[in-house]
């Protein structure tokens, strides 16, 4: 019933543009024809009514919340169960930083194993209600695979974008779901232009180039998630990875939407935005108390899917993390693995190195007397470890192989 009456309701007003606020009907354009500025969809908040009942009996999907979603089309959607993730309560990590009240959103465990699902499922929905013949994306690796798992479940090629030095894993997945990989020789900004190339001279949906406005949508539903999980209500503190910033911004224009439609009371929450000191070009900008990013050209880190040298949503995250009165931080590589190792044995999380960033410098912020002890603090985990295991398996140590007799057990028990 719900349902229906969404269907009727005509929840997205327009495309508006985010620098000059020109109103566009919602097509497949992308940026503004008058200053070039990039285009976010704008909804009728007005007919949306939504409580905290309304969600009573909805699926456990990013679906739950589809007044708040740009398709129109309950038939046209693809879902392969991204999103509802597990918020953690993690006293164990909480006590060894000091920390009263720990929260990881593991997004390790959506379809594809990572926070890449959620925009994913959004994007092909809405190719396919275009009517696209084929998708397509830029990708760091995650949201490949996400992309060609949503393409193959409605039977649509898939091409995608990526740095030729990506994790096997994430080459393995996106192969197995029949998409068709353009291992690009360069970094992550030469597959980016060669795709938006691409974008021009075929008539694919691409999830984060022409269909963008729409695609970003899928990653307000993790801000959803977190204050629906908490009790309808907003954290302290918020700890988010930026690889191109499209996910920071993304969740503060959902906690800001959940506080207009009172389904959250005082929004409080301070964003940090957390990157990878080989790539930090966002931070690196917050740091020089600037809004001007310069891009990095050679990004060099183990996490592979924040090597984003220059960053299409740099200015924008950087505006969302002052905005809320937040930071942002780097650690290192040292710091990052140090980080998934402490994650895994205190809570039984397996993250990739981009969750590290996150725990890592979440660690860094206590330490610097930023995050204080009391604060309800987030961390989000974005992708699962086995997407980097040709990463992690150097860091640790090798199993004892002994013979099968209990002689040979009893000296290696400690
Ligand atoms: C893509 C990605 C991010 C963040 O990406 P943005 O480009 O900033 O939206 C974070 N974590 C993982 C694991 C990712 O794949
Ligand atoms: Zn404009």
């Amino acid at each position: 019933m719900v349902i229906e009456s969404v269907e009727r309701l005509e929840c997205i007003r327009s495309l508006k543009c985010r620098e000059c606020g020109r109103e566009y009907p919602p097509i497949k354009i992308y940026a503004c024809e008058d200053c070039f500025g990039p285009l976010e969809v704008a909804y009728n908040y007005d007919f949306i009514e939504l409580d905290r009942k309304s969600f009573q009996d909805r699926p456990k999907t990013v679906w739950r919340y589809s007044e708040l979603l740009p398709v129109h089309h309950r038939t046209k959607i693809v879902d392969l169960g991204a999103g509802y993730t597990i918020l953690h309560r993690c006293d164990r990590l909480a006590k060894t930083f000091g920390l009263r009240k720990l929260y990881i959103k593991d997004d390790t465990v959506n379809p594809t194993y990572s926070f890449k699902d959620r925009p994913a499922t959004v994007a092909v929905s809405k190719a396919l209600e275009f009517g696209a013949k084929a998708v397509g994306c830029a990708s760091t690796g995650n949201l490949a695979a996400a992309t060609a798992a949503h393409a193959a479940k409605v039977g649509l090629p898939c091409y995608v974008f990526v740095p030729s030095d990506i994790e096997l894993n994430k080459i393995l997945q996106t192969t197995i779901y029949g998409a068709r990989i353009v291992a690009v020789k360069g970094n992550y900004d030469d597959a980016n232009r060669l795709a938006a190339q691409a974008s021009e001279a075929y008539d694919w949906a691409f999830v984060n180039i022409n269909i963008r406005p729409y695609y970003v949508e899928g990653s307000k539903t993790l801000a959803f998630e977190i204050c629906e999980q908490l009790g309808w209500r907003a954290p302290d503190r918020l700890i988010v990875p930026m690889a191109s910033g499209a996910l920071l911004c993304a969740i503060w224009r959902g906690l800001k939407e959940f506080q207009r439609l009172d389904l959250v009371d005082d929004l409080k929450t301070k964003i940090a935005g957390a990157q990878p000191t080989g790539c930090a070009p966002i931070s690196n900008a917050f740091k020089a108390n600037s809004l001007d990013v310069k891009p990095i050209e050679h990004p060099s880190t183990i996490s592979k899917s924040l090597a984003i040298g220059d960053p299409g949503d740099g200015f924008y995250a950087l505006r969302a993390i002052r905005e809320s009165g937040g930071v942002a931080e780097s650690v290192t590589d040292f710091e990052i693995l140090d980080a998934i190792q402490l994650l895994a044995k205190t809570e039984g999380i397996f993250a990739e190195p981009a969750g590290g960033v996150t725990v890592a410098v979440l660690k860094k912020l206590v330490e610097l007397g930023e995050i204080s002890p009391d604060e309800e603090v987030v961390c989000c985990v974005t992708g699962n470890g086995f997407k980097a295991a040709e990463t992690l398996m150097n860091c640790i140590a090798k199993p004892f192989e002994i013979e099968p007799t209990l002689e040979s057990l009893v000296k290696i028990v400690r």
